[in-house]
């Protein structure tokens, strides 16, 4: 892509009704652009990091055994007052009539619409276990909207719901969203918590918080400093192996890590002082057994072998799909702007030619580009007319891993410069070697 004709509208100065650093850095790169309070459009820069962790969500999911569908945005109130929710929902709900007179609601999340959908068609113990999620739009109507895209009214979320017939059942597909997750966020180069979180009348551990340590989190957070130094999980986790599966979750849950809601004070104390954190969090997903809170009043029966009609047991997992987009830059940025950990990153080199009008720059830039693309690597060319100083401070403001630069004086030699993002370490290469090593994968 070229820069002369992408629309990436960056702006020099700090936008003043950016609080925090992501707010501000994704404004300031031209990645959204605020519709009305807590209302984003996706502008070509942010939908591509956007749809890239939204392709890791789906890649996790997929290899756990869930399987992807999709529910509407919009949904009939008449299903939420089946289940008790409509008035206990409250102010956060945007609640729609529409012409016939029909109450109607912008869900904020789907347990009723899935309960409805699998009440219908799910029947006995041989129809589960099976987990459905979808990637979609939520809307709620947040008191104060805020930090951009971290707390929204209307954000994108992965909801899954997992379906069982009884609770030790339940407790495995629970296992499962538990390691889908760990390698989720390790896979986007995050460190997410695992915290005990809430379970309201539910009660029970069936209730997990994935947090990222972070000074802009909302959440109040507690844990023990050895998680934090966890490795991520590797590739090798065997879905179907209960014991395995119960085996990483209790690893996990070990050291101390609770949110406010669950503290338990005397715990903490007990830890040795060095290795109590004590911090602010972002909150990026949330797993939750809860066993038949909907399934029972909305009449989602299934058989048991012997025949006795139970409501299914289901719990449900959350995962912010654009609020990642900021936790992500709030965990990796530093004083000129953005650091995307490879994975998401929405190029994975920016081509810096310094002197577009120069033909030999030009030509080799061009090749350059052309080599790249040819084997698979998305490169963001800047082939504009602009000082080096500019150009450097939009590729440091963007973020891109890596930097490439063409300048006639390293031409003349034979060489490019080969700057990576987050070292600022620089090398000067011959221009094959150069594409070697951004082709290397
Ligand atoms: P919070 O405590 O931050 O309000 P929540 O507990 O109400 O979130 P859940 O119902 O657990 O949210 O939703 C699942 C996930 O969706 C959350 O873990 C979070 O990452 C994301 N999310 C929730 N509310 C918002 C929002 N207003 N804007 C962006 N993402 C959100
Ligand atoms: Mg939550």
């Amino acid at each position: 892509m070229r820069l002369s004709s992408y629309f990436m509208p960056t702006l020099k100065e700090n936008p003043s009704e950016a609080q925090i650093v992501s707010h501000r850095l994704m404004l300031r790169a031209g990645m959204v652009r605020q519709a009305s309070a807590g209302i984003y459009s996706w502008l070509p820069l942010g939908f591509k990091v956007l749809k890239r962790i939204e392709q890791i969500v789906r890649e996790e999911q997929d290899a756990s055994g869930a399987q992807e569908l999709l529910m509407p945005t919009i949904q009939a109130a008449d299903l939420w007052k089946e289940s008790g929710r409509y008035d206990d929902y409250g102010k956060e709900m945007l609640r729609i009539v529409d012409r016939h007179e029909r109450e109607m609601l912008y869900g904020p999340t789907n347990e009723e619409l899935i309960t409805d959908i699998v009440r219908h068609s799910m029947k006995s113990w041989r129809d589960v276990p099976k987990n459905l999620y979808h990637i979609q739009w939520k809307f709620r109507d947040e008191v104060r909207p805020r930090f951009g895209v971290m707390r929204g009214r209307e954000f994108l979320m992965k909801d899954a719901y997992s379906f069982d017939l009884t609770k030790e059942a339940a407790r495995h597909s629970y296992n499962k969203m538990f390691a889908a997750y760990l390698r989720t966020f390790a896979r986007m180069g995050l460190k997410a918590i695992p915290m005990r979180a809430d379970t309201g009348p539910i009660g029970g551990d069936m209730s997990h918080e994935f947090i990222i340590l972070a000074d802009t989190g909302e959440s109040q957070v507690y844990c023990h400093r050895d998680i934090v130094d966890f490795d991520v999980l590797g590739s090798a986790v065997d879905f179907d192996d209960v014991a395995a599966l119960q085996g990483i979750v209790d690893r996990w849950t070990a050291p101390y890590a609770a949110t406010d809601e669950k503290h338990d004070i005397e715990a903490f104390a007990a830890i040795p002082a060095d290795k109590r954190i004590e911090a602010r969090g972002i909150e990026v997903g949330h797993i939750f057994y809860f066993g038949a809170k909907y399934s029972k009043p909305l009449g989602a029966m299934i058989a048991r072998p012997d025949g006795e009609l139970v409501p299914v047991e289901m719990g449900s997992y959350g995962i912010g799909v654009s609020r990642l987009v900021g936790a992500i830059i709030e965990a990796s940025h530093d004083e000129r702007g953005i650091v995307w950990p490879e994975a998401v990153a929405p190029f994975k080199v920016g081509l810096i030619d310094l002197r577009p009008a120069d033909a030999a720059c030009a030509a080799a830039a061009d090749r350059i580009d052309g080599a790249l693309r040819a084997a698979g690597v998305e490169v963001l060319h800047d082939d504009r007319d602009d000082s080096p100083g500019a150009k450097f401070a939009t590729m440091d403001l963007i973020g891109l891993p890596w930097q490439l630069v063409v300048g006639p004086r390293g031409l003349a030699q034979g060489v490019v410069e080969l700057k990576q993002r987050r070292t600022g370490e620089r090398q000067e290469l011959s221009i094959e070697s150069a594409l070697a090593r951004l082709t290397l994968r």
